[in-house]
């Protein structure tokens, strides 16, 4: 495992707070309890690596990982209905800010459901991240909820859907059957690395 060893290091709620040692980045996008802490604790091969980033005042901030040869940095969960306004602008704001401003950032991990895939979110995490020319990989998690079948389909209907985007790479996963673990972890050393 290339990120074993993970650790926090801190929670920002702007970009002035983020470490400004240029190490490569990587960051973690997706809908509130579409399955990105238990993605990123998997990867990471630890139960409760991401469980700091839900503690009650962190939800809204980008918490921050260690992981060997660089960071992962967990982007606040997207697409709560309750979320107030206010909340839900501050959210874009810090999100906005963070894509077009970050210089070390490798690319964007895009953590769906693959019952619910493509929120209008979603996409529009995808449209932000290739204006800026960022690489992505699309998690189509939680797919062990599917029959196998049915998983590949929706892997054939997302990667048609986002075909015209370049630089996206859409496979399944899951991270209770580990499925596409390996597969995940070889893409994102190679980000980090390359
Ligand atoms: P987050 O809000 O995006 O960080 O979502 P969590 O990682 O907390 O997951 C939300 C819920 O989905 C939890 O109850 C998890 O146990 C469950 N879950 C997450 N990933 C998977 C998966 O790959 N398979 C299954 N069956 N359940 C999952």
């Amino acid at each position: 495992n290339p990120f074993a060893g993970a650790t926090f290091v801190l929670s920002c709620a702007k970009l002035a707070q983020l470490p400004a040692d240029g190490l490569p980045e990587i960051a973690f996008a997706g809908r509130s309890n579409a399955g990105k802490s238990s993605a990123m604790n998997v990867l990471c091969g630890q139960k409760q690596l991401a469980r700091v980033s839900k503690t009650p005042g962190r939800t809204q901030l980008i918490n921050m990982f260690d992981v060997p040869g660089g960071r992962f940095a967990d982007l606040p969960g997207y697409g709560f209905a309750k979320v107030p306004k206010d909340i839900s602008r501050a959210w874009g704001q810090l999100i906005g800010d963070y894509l077009q401003g970050r210089a070390n950032l490798r690319g964007i991990v895009q953590i769906m459901d693959i019952r619910h895939p493509l929120t209008d979110f979603d996409v529009q995490m995808l449209e932000w991240s290739a204006h800026r020319g960022l690489r992505c990989l699309v998690l189509l998690t939680k797919a062990d909820k599917l029959r196998f079948g049915a998983a590949k389909n929706t892997l054939l209907k997302v990667q048609r859907a986002l075909g015209e985007l370049p630089d996206v790479q859409v496979q399944l996963f899951s991270s209770t059957s580990r499925l596409g673990l390996d597969d995940a972890r070889q893409t994102l050393h190679d980000w980090l690395v390359a």
